[in-house]
């Protein structure tokens, strides 16, 4: 079968590897969609000994079940299904709390990030990791694991912040971004204000159900505090899935007195986060979150605002064999919202 590897750090590639073969409790998939994500090319990036090679990419799955491996029950070949994506040790404190992506066993364990991903014509997933998609379009589902997870797990953790009446931030409306506008918007009552660099994300923001929208820059804390209020008033979420220096000092600038500050993006930028005898970096009862993926739950929850039409990626599909260009592409800022390869 056809694959896209990472072959050497720093090298991706397309290769003819065997079909591999599900194991005790685990099922074969013929992949459908699988989508292209940021943290892939900061994968890519890493130096050698961070990631296994070779290795398949791909974090972001939806297939059908074509075979299933011994002992496992209540599949069928054929049946349309997203993969949770975070292989947790099932053991720890955290495991059995259900918040696998807190392992403290195996930090990043994932498929796609420890063993073989979704970027070829099959994959084989332990068969616990599935969930029906039934009628809804893999195309639409494969986004879902991670770009409409990830979002959904932040939000959800600021749920309690976010009461009628408050402001959230959403920095870089991209893969992940533009999925939180959505859950934002169906899912909170919270006025919206996103911003990016570029206007093609911004009218994707508006579309996607932002109540304004902020041309990254300068001038963007101030306009934002036109929108929430001066000091110490302001936004009570900010999710920033840039991170970078610039992107995280207007997250600062804007966060309410007892705000949230979400940092998702890998962007490797730096918040000055102290206590100081002059006015501070970040307002008083700040707290800050770095939060990774989600659970399992969350990922039912996602799929179930996508089979109801409430949650929807923006997708540009790649056939398997353009899988390296569409990288590029995400790396060069040219896709709007999320990139899909299509095996
Ligand atoms: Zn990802
Ligand atoms: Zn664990």
């Amino acid at each position: 079968m056809r694959a896209i590897q990472l072959t050497a750090p720093g090298t991706l590639e397309l290769v003819e590897v065997p079909t591999p073969t599900p194991g005790p409790g685990e099922v074969l998939l013929a992949t459908a969609a699988v989508g292209a994500c940021h943290s892939d090319l900061h994968i890519l990036d890493a130096p050698a000994g961070s990631f296994p090679t070779p290795m398949t990419l791909g974090h972001e799955i939806a297939g059908r079940v074509a075979e299933v491996g011994s002992g496992v029950t209540g599949w069928s070949q054929g049946d349309a299904v997203a993969v949770y994506g975070i292989i947790g040790c099932g053991r720890c404190r955290a495991c059995l709390r259900g918040l696998e992506n807190q392992c403290r066993t195996v930090p990043v364990g994932g498929i796609g990030l420890s063993r073989d991903g979704g970027l070829a014509d099959h994959v084989v997933v332990p068969a616990d990791r599935l969930l029906p998609l039934g009628e809804l379009d893999p195309v639409q589902g494969a986004p879902l694991t991670d770009a409409g997870l990830t979002p959904y797990h932040a939000i959800a953790l600021s749920r309690d912040a976010l009461r009628p009446g408050t402001s959230a931030v959403v920095i870089g409306v991209g893969g992940l971004g533009h999925m939180a506008v959505q859950i934002l918007s169906v899912t909170t009552a919270a006025t919206i204000i996103a911003v990016d660099t570029s206007e093609a994300a911004l009218r994707l923001a508006k579309r996607m159900g932002a109540h304004h929208t902020v041309q990254a820059g300068p001038g963007a804390a101030e306009q934002i505090r036109q929108l929430t209020g001066p000091a110490p008033d302001g936004a009570e979420v900010v999710l920033d899935f840039v991170c970078v220096d610039a992107s995280l000092d207007t997250a600062r600038q804007v966060v309410s007195t007892g705000g949230q500050l979400t940092l998702v993006g890998l962007g490797g930028g730096t918040l000055p986060m102290t206590p100081t005898a002059g006015p501070p970096p970040v307002p008083l009862e700040t707290s800050a979150v770095i939060p990774f993926w989600g659970t399992r739950a969350e990922l039912a929850e996602v799929i179930a605002l996508g089979k109801q039409g409430l949650l929807r990626a923006e997708v540009q599909t790649f056939p398997l064999t353009e899988a390296v260009q569409a990288y590029q592409a995400l790396r060069d800022g040219e896709i709007h919202g999320r990139a899909v390869i299509v095996p």
